[in-house]
């Protein structure tokens, strides 16, 4: 059984590798990202409250957080497994995790960290472009579309993120160090962490994820 938590800064393949894995594992991805610039473009008042958050770079609050969460792990799908992609991201999301994981019979087995050094990411994020519509990621320097501009998968225009400009990434990536980070240790002490190098070409670096993988299934 694979109930998956993915961690890692802003850039460091998390979206990447959640996509490959959840395909070849039969597991939900959960990005809390997605679901939040999901709720930013359903336009509700929650929605633009999101939005207003989650475009300068700072975390949406733990709470709802939290509540968003326990809803998807409540249905079906994950009944047999998840990768959860963006969460916990603080500790009181991961405190709170803990204790509605056990509840609800759906606490996590394993935490894979992807590392990467600040100049890394800062040049990715700053190549990033995104597809709207099926959620594949690409970089203008080194993992450009077939087409410029198109996505591979489903033909749709790129999008660059709006938190992937300069600013909004200093403040995730800051945030990111002050309250993600530390859960690193709170995972390491309950013997659940396992790092990757995340600067790591990505087939190199999901050869070395399917060998770990293979045995928890
Ligand atoms: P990245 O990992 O590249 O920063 P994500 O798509 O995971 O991007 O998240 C985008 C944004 O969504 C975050 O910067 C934050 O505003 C919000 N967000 C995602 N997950 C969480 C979370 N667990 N807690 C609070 N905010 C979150
Ligand atoms: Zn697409």
């Amino acid at each position: 059984m694979l109930a998956i938590v993915l961690m890692g800064p802003p850039g460091a393949g998390k979206g990447t590798h959640a996509k490959w894995m959840a395909e070849e594992y039969q597991i939900p991805h959960i990005s809390t990202g997605d679901m939040f610039r999901a709720a930013m473009s359903s336009g509700s008042e929650l929605g633009l409250k999101i939005k207003a958050i989650v475009d300068r770079g700072d975390l949406v609050d733990d709470d709802l957080t939290v509540a968003l969460v326990r809803e998807r792990l409540l249905q079906d799908d994950c009944k047999n497994g998840y990768l959860l992609d963006g969460f916990p991201r603080t500790l009181a999301q991961a405190e709170a995790f803990q204790e509605m994981g056990r509840e609800i019979d759906r606490a996590p087995n394993l935490v894979l960290n992807l590392t990467c050094p600040d100049d890394v990411l800062l040049k990715r994020i700053g190549g990033r472009r995104v597809c709207p519509t099926c959620g594949a990621s690409y970089n203008i320097h080194t993992m450009k579309p077939q087409k410029e501009g198109i996505c591979d998968r489903c033909g749709s225009q790129l999008i660059q993120r709006k938190d992937d400009n300069p600013s909004s990434f200093e403040i995730r990536l800051r945030n990111y160090y002050a309250s993600t980070e530390p859960l690193l240790d709170y995972y390491r002490r309950q013997g659940l962490l396992k790092e990757f190098d995340g600067t790591e070409a990505a087939n190199n670096l999901k050869i070395e994820l399917e060998t770990l993988l293979a045995s928890y299934r």
